[in-house]
């Protein structure tokens, strides 16, 4: 392929125009802007070996995001390896929440943390805001950690080890809880299509029916919440109605679902505690 222009390239036929953009970029080391202002640029013999490369593996499947080894989220890059979920921008509405709900000295709790996207980018925002990150997956957490180096938040996140409420030091409550758990069923075919079949399969599913990390962390954050303290959680389209009902059933109270860009509930959450209590504990958004 040396020799052959930028232009060409991007006019490749059974490939998607815009990995072609990021696989080139990452290739070249440009911009998308830089790339379009050359087009008629010609590519060195190892430029051309390296892009045919990325484009042979995104063209067996494997997810642009693990070839680049990166990710856009919430307006920062972040690094993602195979031992983590790649981030998805409905996941941007639990940090936009977190932020908007948080109060000030806060202390944050992001369980199943991955690449550390949420906990990262809400220490990012708010610097006043104590986070505890954990998750099941050693790599993952150390995905996390770089990622937290990387945006100099690091000094103010803790990271734990561990499934859900055992990777916590016991008798510490948090303002919040927030979390992405795995909530696709086992049997969605989903997980044999696409992207998902190159990432960690304990990041996507509870190899049940989906449903089970939620009753994980609605059972088990009582024990961790404050008064007044928020549990929130992002949920596949139509799990909205079995979360919100587990909150109830716990006697969280605030209890609603929040939609993401496409209309889709998408995170569901409510407040530990008694209501009038939550009334002057602090916001009262969501009543
Ligand atoms: N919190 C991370 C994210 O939202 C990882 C979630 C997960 O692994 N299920 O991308």
């Amino acid at each position: 392929m040396a020799g052959v222009s930028v232009r060409s390239l991007f006019s490749l036929t059974g490939i998607d125009k815009s990995d072609v953009r990021v696989l080139l970029g990452y290739a070249l080391g440009k911009t998308h802007a830089q790339l379009v202002a050359d087009a008629e640029y010609c590519l060195s013999e190892s430029e051309a070996e390296r892009i045919s490369n990325y484009l042979i593996r995104r063209t067996h499947g494997e997810p642009v995001s693990y070839v680049t080894g990166r990710r856009d989220f919430y307006s920062l890059t972040f690094r993602v390896t195979p031992s983590v979920l790649i981030p998805r921008p409905e996941t941007e509405l639990l940090v936009e929440l977190a932020l908007e709900y948080l109060s000030d000295h806060a202390q944050l709790l992001d369980m199943g943390t991955g690449s550390g996207v949420i906990a990262i980018c809400v220490a990012h925002a708010k610097e006043d805001v104590a986070v505890t990150a954990t998750d099941i997956s050693p790599e993952a957490l150390r995905v996390a950690r770089k990622n937290a180096m990387y945006h100099q938040v690091a000094n103010r996140i803790v990271f734990r080890s561990g499934e859900w409420f055992s990777a916590l030091a016991k008798g510490i409550r948090y303002d919040m809880i927030v979390s992405n758990p795995p909530y696709i069923a086992s049997d969605d075919p989903h997980l044999q299509q696409g992207d998902l079949r190159f990432e960690p399969a304990c990041a996507l599913t509870d190899k049940k029916d989906g449903l089970s990390a939620f009753c994980a962390l609605v059972d088990g954050a009582p024990a961790c919440l404050k008064e007044g303290g928020w549990l929130l959680m992002e949920h596949g389209y139509d799990q909205a109605d079995f979360v919100c009902a587990r909150l109830r059933a716990r006697g969280f109270v605030s209890v609603r679902n929040w939609r993401d860009l496409a209309g889709i509930p998408r995170v569901s959450g409510g407040r530990w505690g008694n209501e009038d209590l939550c009334c002057f504990a602090g916001s009262t958004i969501g009543k």
